[in-house]
């Protein structure tokens, strides 16, 4: 059961077994031999270096001074009371802080108050809140249909349709009825802060606040950067949320940030796979044996295969050289085949549980015929895929450095933690390796395999993405 749930990837449950296994009925300094025995290999172990620096970078987001002083946020207007807008406004009265939570129709706002209490009651449940407390966090929501009374908000997230057209209505309302220093903030996955902020008297006030869904469960928020977004509005942003228990990664406003960006072209690599006879649960089936939580398929499934089509769209209008629209996903929304919200996307869902579906093979136009006999190979070209965007990102400064990058593909897009992130995986098989495994893929599949010229360069130079751990001080330094 210990193996089910690492996937054999974090050897340290089973040392930590056997040295129970064995030392049990053995005298107490055998037992302690047999830890020391087992513990060396362990903490100098890559996997345990990989979780180490994911660990040190989180403490780094959730720490580092911020470069303005934050104003303080007690009270919240979210926009939107959809899956995102309700999460954020759960979360938000949760940790003290006051909500008003508006929608347009009595309906939806009925909707957000429903999924809130859900949230709330399962936290009961599971004994994470007394009646009392969840009673306080309840008080301190207030669902509204019109945006009166705003005049002592501390500031607003805006979760409502991924729309430019209604965000920029939103926000112009919102405006005029906070107050002048109040943090205006969006949480859109796919849309430009600085197009958002155009139409803004005070542009400096804005950024973004991506969310990932489940807004409760997931860790990580990339607070975007605009053009013109102050460094107060963002060190509030910052402190938000941490003040919520997020891990806050800066990412300046380019396509997709960070983690949309790095995930669509390895969600459209999947799509490719299909497209060349791959069946979906054995593309599945390989990125889990990487190491992810969830194959992309299943991940196209949770996430809405409607939300993935507009994002993917989106992208591969800002990076037509080496990302595209999979003719499949259109199928798929055509076909009402959402994803799990529908009961049926790349799978068939019944209840919770989810099984293969014949009727998808008709859709993606190819019937499966090839053998999963080499999934590790599937696995690192999809890989191969995210380390290329990474290092892209790298390039751009979308954010601070690699560890940042690996940071956020870890905690947002569930990278496997043991491997470090993209980045230090990339550093583990060499930049020379995944140049040449790069140019042999684009040579049979085509340019969008193109090394990004960061991976080239290193490759060249014999460097690494992140800097290599510094070595453990000798006996003699230490002294
Ligand atoms: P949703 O469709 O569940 O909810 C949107 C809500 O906004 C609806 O209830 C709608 O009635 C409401 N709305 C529309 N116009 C409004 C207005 N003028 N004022 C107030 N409310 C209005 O959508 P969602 O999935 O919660 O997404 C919301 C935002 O979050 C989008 O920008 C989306 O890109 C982003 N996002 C979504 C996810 C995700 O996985 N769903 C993840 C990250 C970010």
């Amino acid at each position: 059961s210990v193996r089910k749930r690492t996937g054999g990837n974090y050897p340290a449950p089973l040392a930590a077994l056997r040295v129970i296994e064995h030392g049990l009925g053995q005298p107490l300094q055998r037992g302690f031999d047999l830890e020391a025995a087992e513990v060396a290999p362990l903490v100098t172990s890559p996997v345990c270096k990989n979780l180490v620096r994911i660990f040190l970078q989180s403490e780094r987001a959730k720490k580092e001074p911020l470069g303005a002083p934050p104003a303080p946020v007690r009270s919240l207007v979210v926009a939107g009371a959809g899956v995102m807008g309700a999460g954020i406004a759960e979360l938000a009265t949760r940790r003290g802080i006051a909500v008003r939570m508006r929608d347009v129709s009595p309906e939806a706002v009925t909707r957000g108050l429903r999924t809130i209490r859900g949230l709330v009651e399962d936290r009961l449940r599971r004994r994470r809140a007394t009646r009392t407390e969840a009673g306080a966090q309840l008080a301190r929501l207030m669902p509204a249909l019109d945006l009166q009374g705003l005049g002592r908000c501390d500031a607003a997230i805006e979760a409502v349709v991924e729309d430019l057209d209604v965000k920029r209505r939103v926000f112009a309302e919102l405006e005029v009825r906070l107050p002048a220093r109040a943090l205006l903030a969006t949480n859109t996955s796919s849309l430009s802060v600085n197009a958002l902020a155009a139409g803004l008297e005070h542009a400096e006030r804005l950024c973004g606040f991506h969310f990932f869904n489940p807004v409760h469960r997931m860790p990580l928020v990339e607070v975007v950067r605009g053009d013109r977004t102050s460094p107060e509005a963002l060190a509030t942003a910052v402190a938000l949320a941490r003040t919520l228990g997020k891990t806050p990664v800066v990412v300046s406003d380019a396509p997709g940030f960070v983690v949309n960006r790095v995930l669509m072209p390895y969600l459209r690599e999947a799509l490719h796979l299909a497209e060349e006879g791959w069946a979906v649960a054995d593309v599945d089936r390989a990125m889990r044996g990487f190491g992810m939580p969830m194959g992309p398929f299943e991940v196209v499934d949770e996430v809405g295969i409607d939300v993935a089509a507009k994002v993917a769209a989106i992208l591969a209008r800002a990076f037509p050289d080496r990302m595209s629209e999979s003719p499949v996903l259109g199928r798929m929304v055509e076909a009402d085949r959402f994803g799990r919200k529908t009961g049926a996307g790349f799978y068939r869902y019944r209840g919770r549980r989810r099984e293969p579906d014949p009727a998808v093979i008709r859709l993606i136009g190819v019937t499966p015929r090839r053998r999963p006999e080499r999934l590790d190979a599937l696995a690192e070209r999809m890989a191969l895929v995210m380390v290329n965007e990474a290092a892209r990102c790298l390039e751009d400064q979308i954010a601070a450095d690699a560890g940042m990058i690996d940071l956020a593909m870890v905690l947002g897009a569930g990278f496997p933690p043991f491997r470090g992130g993209p980045l230090r995986w990339a550093d583990a098989l060499g930049a020379a390796r995944v140049e040449s495994r790069l140019n042999a893929l684009r040579g049979e599949k085509g340019d969008r395999f193109r090394p990004a010229p960061l991976v080239s360069k290193l490759a060249n130079e014999g460097r690494t993405f992140t800097p290599p751990p510094t070595p453990a001080p000798t006996a003699a330094a230490a002294s």
